[in-house]
């Protein structure tokens, strides 16, 4: 048991980035109903995940993470679910064929549904609010009333968290993740998009592999592992009182697990470390994330990896980079010369997303898909420079066709941009495909990615 923590240890430190409910009675009560609901996730899958990241950590396998910014209750389908799932099995695809190294797969659903936000207030046309703080919280409308935060919207979360993975494992479990249906994941996808003629020629070549295995007797029904896959979930570890309520001892070893999700993370914004945020985390058994932007500096950092990963377990922590495209080529060789100096074993992945949102023309927030190319692209030179290993990628996407990204597959202008005031814009499934070819591409990226890796140690 981690020294001097308790599931509730986090109440009595500072806190940043949470709602204040106005009636305790309520709050209580949710509070109740929620710790005699079922665990989302068993403790067993989290500590595979952990085992899984440490290969990672080690160089021999890369981490794909990605999905919504926020789940919202109004576009609660199971076909935005599937689409989500899908497009992170195409990328996942990519990546293991240009790459020759197992993908882990860990889905931004099934929990994320609260935001930090840069201010707690919006004032609108001489009115001001609190802000939205995601639908777990407070609803999105501008009035009065739905701006009040909601405890029962925690069940809601819940409820919807609990149908998103029922899903999602009979998605990766029964079959619809086969590898025989490579070219069915496709349909009616990028047939219409630019790189549709690479994704097919991937997919032939996949069958002629197939085929090959089939005739050697490894096939669908003999091999799990081309009819199955591995898929976890994760979200930013925001509101307390939810993953307090779900943090459960394992009855394995006597462990406490945030069972809300295999995989949860620190946001930039609330990684303080006096933090209750902070002293949450350090304390579950789960593998976790911390976001790293520019303003932690190297000592911060390290005093964190401190905290949250004091037995230097190599599969435990992740660092989430999101400096901005500008500033990764001048500021990531230090953390990296830094932790290394220290021994400390961490996971590397790049989220160049968040660092890189910029207000469009027509008052939407948008990200140049050039400049999450960028940063990206400079993540694994420096990586690569440094002799260190990136292990993957975070990204914000979806499964569905949007133009909230300038640039892409699909080069959306300023103009052209939609999406949303309160969420960060998504990358398309075109672009989140285009990106997974880009990092898979040898001749487009740097001698780090994965994909230059395994040429040169097959040469
Ligand atoms: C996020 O990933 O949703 C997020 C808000 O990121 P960050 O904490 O890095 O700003």
């Amino acid at each position: 048991m981690t020294t001097g923590w308790s599931p509730d240890s986090w109440r009595n430190r500072p806190i940043w980035q949470v709602p204040v409910y106005p009636e305790a009675e309520k709050l209580a009560e949710v509070d109740r109903e929620l710790r005699r609901f079922p665990p989302l996730v068993f403790a067993g899958e989290a500590r595979r995940l952990a085992r899984l990241l440490a290969q990672v950590a080690e160089g021999k396998a890369f981490l794909l993470q990605g999905g919504d910014c926020a789940e919202s209750f109004a576009e609660f389908h199971p076909n935005n679910i599937r689409d989500t799932f899908r497009v992170l099995l195409q990328m996942a695809v990519v990546l293991t064929f240009g790459a020759a190294v197992p993908v882990v797969k860990v889905g931004r659903l099934a929990g994320q549904f609260a935001k930090p936000r840069s201010a707690d207030s919006e004032t609108i046309d001489g009115v001001t609010l609190p802000s939205y703080r995601g639908d777990m919280i407070n609803g999105q409308e501008f009035t009065a009333q739905a701006r009040i935060p909601d405890p029962q919207r925690m069940i809601t979360a819940y409820n919807q968290s609990a149908a998103t993975l029922n899903l999602i494992r009979a998605f990766a479990q029964g079959g619809y993740a086969d590898l025989n249906r490579v070219h069915a994941w496709n349909l009616g996808f990028v047939d219409d998009s630019p790189q549709g003629d690479r994704y097919r020629d991937l997919a032939d070549r996949l069958d002629e592999a197939l085929a090959f295995m089939a005739a050697c007797g490894l096939t669908s029904e003999t091999t799990p592992q081309i009819r199955e896959t591995d898929f976890f979930t994760a979200h930013e570890a925001l509101l307390l009182d939810y993953e307090e309520a779900l943090t459960r001892v394992d009855s394995t070893t006597g462990d406490w697990y945030d069972t809300s999700a295999h995989f949860l993370w620190i946001g930039d914004r609330t990684r303080q470390p006096e933090g209750a945020h902070i002293e949450f985390l350090r304390g579950v058994g789960n593998p976790i994330g911390l976001k790293v932007g520019p303003t932690l500096d190297v000592e911060g950092l390290l005093r964190l990896i401190d905290v949250l990963n004091p037995a230097n377990d190599p599969g435990r922590l992740t660092l989430i980079i999101r400096f901005g495209a500008q500033k990764v080529q001048e500021m990531l060789p230090k953390y990296i010369r830094a932790v290394r100096t220290e021994g400390k074993r961490v996971v590397w992945v790049s989220d160049p997303m968040h660092a890189n949102t910029v207000t469009s023309a027509n008052g939407y927030k948008t990200r140049h898909f050039d400049r999450i190319l960028d940063e990206v692209r400079a993540f694994f030179q420096v990586h690569e420079a440094e002799g260190s290993y990136a292990g993957g990628v975070h990204f914000e996407m979806t499964g569905k066709d949007v133009t909230e990204c300038t640039g892409g597959v699909r080069a959306v202008t300023d103009d052209e941009t939609s999406g949303r005031v309160y969420a960060g814009p998504y990358s398309s499934r075109a672009d989140a495909q285009e990106a997974a070819a880009a990092i898979a591409a040898p001749e487009e990226m740097p001698t780090g990615t994965p994909s230059r890796r395994a040429t040169r140690s097959t040469r």
